[in-house]
């Protein structure tokens, strides 16, 4: 079995400790030895990279991803790409997270049906590069709910699956888990993107459309994530046992009690990122501040804010990631997030990064045993070698060129230069 060993770095170890010096010892796919300090790992039949004070850490781990949304800019035009192209698209975009060290990701959302159990099936069997991935149903709307496209008398598509009243919900996730799903997701509130007719306090799903699409879920073993910012779509989510609540802007006081009791079983991702672009940065696709304005985007980022704060107090999980692949928000801006906890929401960077690590995780292991998201012997070896110390600025981890190695499941999908490597040569050599 193949043993790497990466020596003279900076540990964080995703655990929420202070960050030490030290050396990881990997081998096959997994973590074996994390030595601290001075302590060291016998060197034997062993390949050494060589760190020279670089950071390593986990692999990242973003619970809400869409890599098959395109970058575009309108609904519609998701709706109206082929399949063949959307799936290399969406194979582009895998490699491009990858890149920016997200190794692991659970859908939010597919754009068509099959495009995440595609790529899911060809990233495991190693044919094409990306992150681990948890592959997602489109999302589930009822008619009228934020992202139904259609209109009367012309025909539009966007990312969608419509469905309404529980008959037509249980057959639809019953075809998604057919086809090899591993989340569903239901949209149970508006979006005040799809404002006047869909808003973010409207509750646009049915409780008896939950409850089916949940028990179909539940009873196959398939985790289920939905788009929840008015109050009562987040107390449905918990109500129903929905684990991903994405957004979850508007919590009364009584709901977030309510998902404080239920905090295990839940994690939460505001997606601070759409928000705050729109409403800064979007003029040039013709959203200006104007229309952010008028559409309240500046009280949803606040409300976010402000709620992810409250919620990390109660101990629930609270996550960076979210809604990259339009056209202002792309792919490879992700960690453009990590910043905006720092930065907006105020946690500090060894506990947004403790977040986009270990807690991710957790998340990621479905209610199974955690096994990705720390440097710990026994967890898959999803590790990155980073130019610099993110926990001093977090904004080193936006720009790719800094991730001086990216490995996962303990193989190099970026290896470190070769000046790096001389010693793992030599010493592999002897
Ligand atoms: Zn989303």
């Amino acid at each position: 079995m193949a043993s790497t060993l990466v020596t003279n770095v900076r540990i964080f170890d995703g655990s929420g400790h202070r960050s030490f010096p030290g050396e990881v010892l990997v081998q096959g796919n997994r973590i074996k030895a994390v030595a601290k300090g001075g302590e060291e790992i016998g060197r034997e039949g062993v390949e050494v990279i060589e760190g020279r004070g670089a950071t390593l850490m986990p692999g990242l781990v973003n619970c809400h991803g869409h890599l098959s949304y395109p970058d575009l800019e309108t609904l519609n035009a998701i709706g109206d790409l082929p399949p063949e192209e959307h799936m290399l698209i969406s194979v582009r975009n895998a490699r491009t997270v990858l890149e920016h060290g997200h190794t692991a990701v659970v859908s939010a959302a597919a754009a068509k049906p099959r495009l995440d159990i595609v790529l899911r099936n060809e990233i495991e069997a190693g044919r094409v590069p990306g992150p681990r991935l948890r592959a997602c149903t489109p999302q589930f709307n009822a008619t009228g709910g934020p992202w139904d496209p259609r209109q009367l008398h012309m025909h539009h598509s966007s990312f969608e699956i419509i469905a309404d009243g529980p008959i037509e919900f249980r057959r639809k996730v019953r075809e998604m888990i057919r086809e090899g799903v591993d989340v569903v997701k239901l949209s149970i509130s508006g979006d005040n993107m799809s404002a006047p007719f869909a808003d973010e306090d409207s509750t646009t799903m049915a409780e008896d459309e939950i409850a089916a699409a949940c028990e179909v879920a539940h009873s196959r073993g398939k985790a289920l994530a939905s788009h929840a910012r008015s109050d009562s779509s987040i107390a449905l989510s918990v109500k129903y046992g929905i684990q991903f609540i994405h957004h979850a802007t508007h919590p009364s006081e009584r709901t977030l009690d309510l998902l404080e009791r239920h905090k295990t079983r839940h994690s939460v991702c505001p997606a601070l990122g759409i928000t705050y672009v729109m409403l800064n940065e979007a003029a040039d696709w013709g959203l200006s501040r104007e229309w952010a304005l008028k559409n309240r985007l500046d009280g949803e980022l606040e409300a976010a804010c402000e709620t992810a704060r409250k919620m990390v107090k109660r101990g629930i999980k609270v996550m960076p990631f979210g809604d990259y692949g339009v056209a202002w928000n792309p792919h490879g801006a992700d960690n453009r997030d990590l910043e905006y906890f720092v930065n907006l929401v105020g946690f500090s960077p060894a506990e947004t990064l403790t977040m986009a690590t270990k807690w991710g995780g957790e998340a990621f292991a479905l209610g199974g045993t955690p096994e990705l998201g720390q440097i710990r012997p026994g967890f898959l070896a999803d590790l990155l070698l980073i130019d610099g110390d993110p926990l001093a600025d977090i904004t080193l981890l936006q720009d790719r060129q800094n991730f001086l190695m990216i490995m996962k499941n303990g193989e190099l999908y970026k290896a470190p230069a070769a000046g790096r490597r001389g010693e793992r040569r030599r010493v592999a050599a002897e």
